[in-house]
């Protein structure tokens, strides 16, 4: 009976030890889930878990949306593509002291100034937006969480679902402006019959800017038609998605494709 106590002893010990004798890749390793970090401490390495975390084979997954994070003009935020926590915008003062990208601010004024020119009178009434209110209201609600004991990490994925994350509205990068008009001061649907909407939709394009939210599209941008939010993306970009009549979204998918 003792014998073969001792020899169960000794096959656990083996079988423990085996685990530690397989790693996984490297890139395997990187890409474990952040929650994993709990298991560091309870004696146990994130590494000596195998197979687990092999990625399964995803059935007709939708193609991943390559953006090339290295093209600040081409920069997706949506609410599955936030802001990086690292962006900082580099701002410039429009004459209205709104604040713009720098280095597209040149091109926002030439389409306004030129909208102008025309005898229209086009009013940036939004441009940098920054993120503090939302993230404010979002942490008052994690923190109350906390206050309740539960951990940072669930405390935010149960706000998450109440409360927008911040970092995901496309303001906040500095490259989107709302315009309207003063005949028509409203940022709705009407906006859109204006005739200096109706110019800037034409003519956006021809400076690197892009109508964001076209009507129809509220599938893929997942916001409603918004005929008063213009995006700088740079003039190559901005010709060929309002050519076609697509979305940033498509746009860079089609790029991923090539
Ligand atoms: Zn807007």
């Amino acid at each position: 009976m003792e014998g073969k106590v001792i020899g169960a002893v000794v096959i656990l010990a083996l079988l423990a030890s085996i685990p530690a004798l397989i790693r996984l890749p490297g890139y395997i390793q990187s890409t474990l889930p952040v929650e994993n970090d709990a298991i560091v401490g309870y004696g146990f390495e994130i590494t000596d878990i195998e197979n687990e975390y092999e990625p399964a084979p995803v059935p007709n997954a939708p193609p991943e949306i390559e953006e090339d994070i290295t093209d600040w003009m081409l920069i997706l935020v949506n609410s599955e593509h936030p802001i990086p926590q690292d962006y900082i915008p580099n701002l410039s003062k429009l004459d209205n002291g709104l604040e713009f990208d720098a280095r597209a601010i040149g091109k926002l004024n030439a389409m306004i100034n030129d909208a102008k020119a025309q005898g229209l009178a086009p009013i940036v009434v939004s441009a940098y937006r920054p993120v503090d209110r939302q993230a404010r209201l979002f942490m008052d609600k994690v923190v109350a969480l906390m206050e309740e004991g539960y951990a940072r990490e669930l405390a935010e994925a149960i706000t998450k679902t109440s409360i927008a994350y911040p970092g995901t509205s496309e303001h906040q990068l500095g490259l989107a402006v709302d315009i309207a008009t003063l005949h028509c001061p409203y940022l709705d649907e009407r906006v859109a019959e204006a005739p200096e909407i109706k110019w800037l939709t034409a003519h956006c394009a021809e400076y690197g800017f892009i109508l964001r939210y076209p009507k129809g599209k509220e599938h893929i941008t997942g916001i409603m038609y918004e005929p008063w939010h213009f995006r700088y993306v740079g003039k190559r970009a901005a010709q060929e998605i309002m050519q076609r009549g697509i979305t940033l979204e498509e746009y860079l998918m089609g790029q991923g494709a090539k």
